[in-house]
C-alpha cells in the first residue's frame, strides 16, 4: 500500500547535473561573445547584459537569430521529455498542461527556454524542447506533482538531455 498523502518535494542531490550550468558545450551557443545589444530577427528576444530578455531593442541592435529559433527551424532539440504509464495516457491533458504552464513561466523570464513540439502517440508522449533545462523543470514538475518515476540521461558531447518520466 502506497500512502495517500505524497511526500513533499525533495531534491536529490546526487541527480544534480551540474554540468547543465555550463553552457559552453551547447554547440548553439556562440562561440564568440554576441555583442550587445542583439535582437532575434524572428522572436524579437533582445541579448542585453549578457542574458536574453523580453525588451524593446535598441534601435542600433545587431540583427541575428537566437539559439532557440535556430533550433527550432532546423529541429534540432536539446531536451526530449518521454511521458509514459497508465496513469500518464489517463491523464495526459492534464499533465501536458502542467509542462505548458511550466513553459509559460520559464520563457518570460529565459526567452531561450521553449517547448518545440508535442508529439502524441497511443502509448506516450514526447515532448522536445529548445533547452536542456526545460527539459529537466518539466520532468522534475510532474514527479513533483505526481510522484512516478524520473530518469534523466544527459549526453555532454551533444548537449542533449533525454528524460524519461512514467507512472
Ligand atoms: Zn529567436
Amino acid at each position: 500500500m502506497k500512502a495517500a498523502q505524497p511526500p513533499p518535494f525533495t531534491f536529490q542531490p546526487g541527480r544534480h547535473l551540474e554540468v547543465l550550468d555550463d553552457p559552453i558545450h551547447d554547440p548553439y551557443h556562440p562561440q564568440k561573445k554576441l555583442s550587445e545589444p542583439a535582437v532575434c530577427s524572428e522572436c524579437g528576444a533582445v541579448f542585453h547584459e549578457g542574458r536574453w530578455q523580453w525588451i524593446t531593442p535598441a534601435a542600433h541592435a545587431l540583427q541575428t537569430r537566437c539559439a532557440a529559433c535556430r533550433r527550432i527551424d532546423e529541429e534540432q532539440p536539446a531536451g526530449y521529455v518521454t511521458i509514459e504509464g497508465q496513469f500518464a495516457r489517463e491523464h495526459r491533458q492534464e499533465l501536458l498542461s502542467v509542462a505548458r504552464n511550466l513553459e509559460t513561466r520559464e520563457k518570460a523570464e529565459h526567452p531561450l527556454q521553449r517547448i518545440m513540439a508535442i508529439d502524441e502517440q497511443d502509448d506516450k508522449v514526447m515532448i522536445t524542447t529548445t533547452d536542456i533545462h526545460l527539459a529537466r523543470g518539466i520532468g522534475e514538475a510532474l514527479e513533483h506533482a505526481y510522484k512516478g518515476d524520473l530518469k534523466f540521461h544527459y549526453n555532454k558531447d551533444e548537449y542533449l538531455l533525454r528524460v524519461w518520466w512514467q507512472r
